[in-house]
């Protein structure tokens, strides 16, 4: 790829706080292409805050190489321009307004004033604006957190965890502002937990583990390498048939296929695609009870997450139940 095609370029980046054993980054490469949303995740511990104080000119790396287009982050001063960074604990002040925090940045930046303003009325915040921030919601903060960021109009966007902690409706608002964004043609860093924003917002996202990249790829591919999909039915066996219960037991632990008591009689069964003579399973089910329901479950990004990290994910998300 062109160098001047990429937004962002990390090579063997090695970062090794003092007083610590083991390197929080252990020689890092990777690029994110210009106009990319590009994710970063991990379980807590991996590295992904250090990345990004690195990539934000806050942090020296040990060893190795960030250039945000072609500019290394060792030096700030050619940086501020193109970069902005939404972090996830709020470097605003409490007790001045939005309006004034915004005004504040925007004179440190050399912004004209009234981009403030513009920026408050794209968030929905203008109501607010003359408002201590010290009285704003968490989603609200998020909010002007991202204001703050891209009053200069920076090409790349860096975000950590901006999502973390609000409810799905201000979550949405937050994904329409990175969409938009990115839709004229800038570049998103989003470090998340969340795995479902992962799939729905990042063209690519990487997989960090104890300093290293674990896996990187476009969702979809990574889902197919490293996902288990899978055939969900509810199925109530006979309850005619005193041995009916045992049986689906020992055959679920013949055929591979798990299965959860549900409410009552009926159990949950999760029957991997990968595995061969599903019709037969299926054909085993039907003359032992009843088959309530069948729907497929898609491979996800959380179970991605738990086999190339080997964490443990707490997912929200409705659709990543793993077998
Ligand atoms: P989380 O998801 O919990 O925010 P993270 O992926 O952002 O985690 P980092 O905060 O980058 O992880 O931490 C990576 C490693 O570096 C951890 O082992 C952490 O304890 C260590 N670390 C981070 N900051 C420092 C510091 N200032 N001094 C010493 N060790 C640190």
């Amino acid at each position: 790829m062109p160098l001047e095609n990429i937004a962002i370029l990390v090579q063997d980046l090695t970062k090794q706080y003092k007083k610590t054993n083991s390197a929080a980054l252990k020689g890092l490469s990777f690029h994110v292409r210009q106009g990319e949303i590009f994710g970063y995740l991990g379980p807590n511990g991996a590295g992904k805050t250090t990345t990004i104080r690195i990539m934000a000119g806050l942090s020296q790396p040990t060893e190795g190489l960030c250039q945000i287009f072609g500019k290394n982050t060792v030096d700030y001063s050619g940086l501020h321009n193109d970069l902005g960074v939404v972090f996830e604990e709020s470097n605003l002040y409490e007790r001045l307004s939005g309006l004034e925090n915004l005004r504040f940045f925007a004179r440190l930046h050399g912004v004209p004033l009234d981009r403030a303003k513009d920026l408050l009325y794209q968030y929905g915040l203008e109501g607010a604006a003359k408002k201590p921030i010290g009285t704003y919601s968490k989603g609200m903060k998020r909010r002007l957190l991202i204001c703050r960021a891209l009053l200069h109009d920076p090409r790349v966007l860096i975000m950590d965890e901006p999502t973390s902690g609000l409810d799905p409706t201000s979550a949405g608002v937050i994904h329409n502002a990175i969409l938009q964004y990115r839709k004229q043609g800038k570049t998103v860093f989003l470090s998340t937990h969340d795995m479902a924003e992962a799939d729905s917002l990042c063209h690519r996202v990487a997989f960090i583990n104890q300093g290293e990249i674990a896996a990187l790829d476009e969702p979809q591919i990574l889902k197919r390498r490293f996902g288990k999909p899978a055939l969900v039915v509810e199925f109530s066996p006979d309850s005619k048939d005193p041995h009916a219960a045992a049986a689906l037991e020992k055959h679920a632990a013949d055929a591979g296929f798990t299965l959860k008591q549900e409410t009552g009689e009926v159990h949950k069964i999760h029957i991997p695609l990968d595995r061969q003579g599903l019709g037969a399973k299926l054909d085993w089910l039907s003359h032992r009870g009843q088959i309530l329901t069948i729907h497929s479950q898609e491979a996800s990004l959380g179970q991605v997450f738990q086999n190339v990290t080997g964490a443990h994910l707490q997912d929200k998300s409705p659709h990543i139940m793993d077998p």
